[in-house]
């Protein structure tokens, strides 16, 4: 899986922050599938009988909510990430938003591994560093 530096420096920010949100609401859609899941096989559930739920249902419901969490954690974690990221895209000589070039990166060796550039203007070649999770 490329890192964020090595998607911007691949695609261009725009195209690269673009992918980031549609495929952060994929994964947000699939955790909103599952919950519905969930609650279409709670309608099995009936406290009256002697066995209240059937095991595959049970199962089902199970793999659908670790489905969703690992689906609305990616969710979050990828549109926090492309919105730091937006956030430090912004020119600080010309104001221009997102027309970066990537000069280089690394990873800063700390608890999650965040990772750096060093990106300038196209329009007016500033440059500066830029940090994501
Ligand atoms: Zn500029």
């Amino acid at each position: 899986m490329a890192t964020p530096a090595q998607g911007i420096a691949r695609l261009g920010f725009r195209t690269w922050y673009e992918r980031q949100l549609i495929q952060s609401h994929v994964h947000f859609i699939t955790g909103f599938l599952c919950a519905v899941l969930i609650m279409a096989l709670m309608e099995d559930l009936n406290l009256r009988r002697p066995e209240p739920m059937s095991w595959a249902s049970l199962a089902m419901i199970v793999v659908a909510l670790l489905i969703g969490a690992v689906s609305i954690h990616r969710y979050l974690r990828m549109l926090g990430r492309a919105e730091m990221l937006a956030e430090q895209c912004v020119c600080p000589g010309c104001a221009v938003y997102g027309l970066i070039r990537v000069l280089e990166m690394g990873v800063v060796e700390a608890d999650e591994h965040p990772q750096w550039m060093r990106v300038s203007c196209k329009k007016c070649d500033q440059q500066w560093r830029v940090e994501s999770i």
